[in-house]
């Protein structure tokens, strides 16, 4: 009885954090297989994500210690969301849960998780309850883009990163979005079986270093907007318009000004703003075009999203 569970886990550079983790998601399977939910093959897969550190000995030894600890190794670094894609794809299993490698979501609820999968739901979000362990600088931003995810027609969960469970059903759906620019917590509601949520704390990350500087949480962010929504482009049409009408108002004012009035000073200011305000307005709006013919670009050449060297 039970279902078979696969966890999936991407690591980069994780080895300080990798051992507490492993014995802490073994006792959670130790305890949900106890209460029956799940099967003795369910298996936690770590994804080595090209770690430059002692991340894959270490996955080794851990596989050495407990067979139901696997590892999934990449030919190199491809970030964390192909890194997750690569896990979820290749595992197998009736439900996969991906959760970050330092465990700053809570493991335990993962046993409700299953629970609300067999209740018969397809997709369960992990939803952050409380952020007290985030900078409020981190929380206002991730509110404000949240909301002009909305207005942009892209569904997000709020509060939801990339800790969730997928049915068998759901990963089989998420395989046929063939994308290269992949904003998974984006595309999963776009798949549309029956979703649920379960609650839980943020902690603070236990040990290493946070791999999403905020140079990277930005590119990540802009990547979210171009890859599901192209209301940026009609913001510029829209743009064009209004700026277009207001040119038709000045040369009815400037030709009133010149045949009727016949009292036109030489302006300065006149000639150079609209120069400095036009050419903003042009540069920004190249801008956001080459963001899209950039995603389409590499979209176009359909590239392989990740290669995997070795499995355990
Ligand atoms: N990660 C990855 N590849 C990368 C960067 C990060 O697989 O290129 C993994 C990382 O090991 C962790 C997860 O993605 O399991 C989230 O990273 P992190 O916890 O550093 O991000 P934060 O929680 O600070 O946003
Ligand atoms: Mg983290």
């Amino acid at each position: 009885m039970g279902i078979r569970l696969s966890i999936v886990v991407p690591c980069y550079n994780e080895e300080a954090v990798l051992p507490e983790t492993a014995r802490r998601l073994r006792l959670l399977l130790d305890r949900i297989y106890a209460s029956g939910l799940i099967t003795g093959d369910s298996a936690v897969y770590f994804v080595d994500d090209g770690s430059r550190d002692a991340t894959w000995t270490t996955i080794t030894t851990l596989n050495g210690q407990d067979p139901r600890l696997r590892g999934i190794k990449l030919s190199r670094n491809q970030g964390h969301q192909a890194a997750l894609l690569a896990g979820l794809l290749t595992v197998e299993g009736d439900a996969v849960v991906s959760i970050d490698a330092d465990l700053q979501d809570d493991i335990s609820v993962i046993e409700a998780m299953v629970k609300e999968h067999v209740a018969g739901a397809e997709v369960v979000y992990g939803v952050r309850d409380s952020r007290a362990t985030d900078t409020a600088f981190k929380r206002r931003t991730a509110l404000l883009y949240y909301q002009l995810m909305r207005r942009f027609g892209v569904e997000l969960v709020h509060n939801h990163a990339d800790f969730r469970l997928l049915s068998r059903r759901a990963v089989e759906a998420l395989r046929q979005y063939g994308e290269v620019n992949i904003f998974l917590r984006g595309i999963i509601p776009m798949i549309g079986y029956r979703a649920a949520t379960v609650k839980y704390d943020r902690a603070e990350r236990f040990a290493g270093v946070s791999k999403y500087p905020l140079r990277k949480m930005l590119a990540f962010a802009l990547e979210g907007v171009t890859s599901l929504s192209v209301v940026p482009l009609r913001i510029i049409t829209l743009l064009g318009f209004l700026v277009s009408m207001f040119s038709f108002f000045m040369i009815i004012f400037v030709l009133y000004g010149t045949l009727v009035v016949k009292a036109v000073i030489p302006g300065w200011a006149s000639s150079v703003v609209p120069i400095y305000f036009l050419g903003g307005i042009q540069l920004l709006a190249i801008g956001i075009l080459g963001e899209y013919i950039g995603k389409i670009y590499l979209e176009s050449k359909a590239r392989p999203r990740f290669f995997i060297e070795s499995t355990l």
